[in-house]
């Protein structure tokens, strides 16, 4: 992810409507800080969406913030997940075991936790294949496929024990909650809008300032940034009077921060068709064409897979639509077709109507 300003510190409890309140639960050691809970009051108990890392800080922290609302952990009759990342999912089992309520998730993301979560040695070397894929120096190579281990064991890897389809109504009794299937930052992402209390729940799809991180990666090879671009679309659907992100605060312009997503990934689109055409060629050298939050050098290697597996999202989309040949490897080598504007491209992809070409962007921001 990339961060365009500083984050606030860690914010209170705080109730968001009648009967639906923000929880915030720490990350540790992570930028983020912390992940916002959102908690639905119902008659015979609370329903959550998402809960946390699996920590006993977060624990701590999750479980005083339902005391603040004058509930106990033992009230939770269901955890939506929005999706699959520790920060969001890690803390579920606990929670049940705590509670005996029920875990959903959609099913793409559901199809993962074993993968990701419990059989890793099978995931490694699909990681080592596709990080010489990437022309990951060796020297860089075991820092970067090692460096999710810490994070893993940060999750317990259960099962869901329901499936949450696209347009469904959520079983949240006395909430009309209906959840809208947003692929791109992990495949089976979910927000949940609340269309006659005007929210939008969602996740890590749109937060108000960092741009969440879309990635090819072993888990994700197919076309990522196009699912994540589809999603951004479908949004642009509802008018909430609130957006209440995962991370960071709630914001009302769920529009304009549309456009602003969308126009980074094409400008982005635009950089990687520059950089292939100056000689860059492989993932690794590519990915330093983009601004990052800090020198390239200064990056850290989860970060920087992060960065290749975002970088190869760029790409593939531009493979997908013809701009872009890719030669098998190691390493797959890449070479530009044809050159293609930013309009052009947001026009292919049916976002023309939430793209800002620079130019705009600029006048727009002055
Ligand atoms: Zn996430
Ligand atoms: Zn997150």
């Amino acid at each position: 992810m990339t961060t365009s300003r500083p984050l606030r510190p860690m914010p209170e409890v705080e109730l968001v409507r009648d009967g639906l309140w923000s929880i915030p639960v720490p990350i540790p050691q992570n930028s983020l800080a912390y992940v916002l809970v959102y908690a639905f009051e119902l008659d015979d108990g609370i329903a959550i969406v998402d809960a946390g890392w699996d920590t006993d800080e977060a624990w701590t922290a999750l479980v005083g913030g339902l005391e603040t609302i004058g509930a106990s952990v033992s009230d939770v009759r269901s955890n939506l997940i929005t999706h699959i990342h520790p920060d969001h999912f890690g803390l579920a089992g606990r929670v049940r075991d705590a509670c005996g309520g029920w875990i959903g998730m959609h099913e793409a993301d559901a199809a993962l936790i074993g993968d990701r979560y419990a059989n890793v040695d099978e995931l490694l070397s699909r990681s080592k294949r596709w990080l010489a894929d990437a022309g990951v120096p060796g020297e860089f190579e075991w820092d970067l496929r090692s460096a999710s281990l810490k994070i893993r064991e940060m999750v317990s890897a259960v099962q869901p024990d329901r499936l949450i389809a696209d347009g469904e109504r959520v079983d949240v009794p006395g909430w009309d909650l209906r959840a809208v299937w947003t692929p791109g930052h992990s495949p089976g992402h979910l927000c949940f809008v609340a269309p006659e209390a005007r929210l939008l729940l969602t996740g890590d799809h749109v937060l108000p300032h960092i741009t969440p991180n879309v990635s090819v990666h072993p888990q994700s090879e197919h076309n990522p940034l196009g699912d994540y671009l589809n999603s951004l679309r479908k949004l642009a659907a509802f008018d909430p009077d609130e957006v209440l992100p995962a991370h960071e605060s709630r914001f009302t312009d769920l529009h304009r921060r549309l456009r602003e997503l969308v126009s980074h990934h094409l400008d982005r689109l635009e950089a990687v068709q520059a950089g292939i055409e100056e000689g860059r060629t492989t993932a690794w050298e590519l990915a330093e064409v983009f601004p990052w939050s800090r020198p390239w050098a200064d990056i850290e290697p989860f970060m920087r897979r992060a960065a290749v597996g975002e970088l190869l999202a760029h790409v593939r989309l531009l493979e997908e639509i013809g701009l872009v040949e890719a030669l098998a490897g190691p390493p797959t080598i890449f070479r530009l077709k044809a050159r293609s504007p930013g309009p052009e491209i947001a026009a292919r992809l049916g976002v023309d109507g939430l793209y800002d070409p620079p130019d705009v962007a600029a006048r727009r921001t002055s």
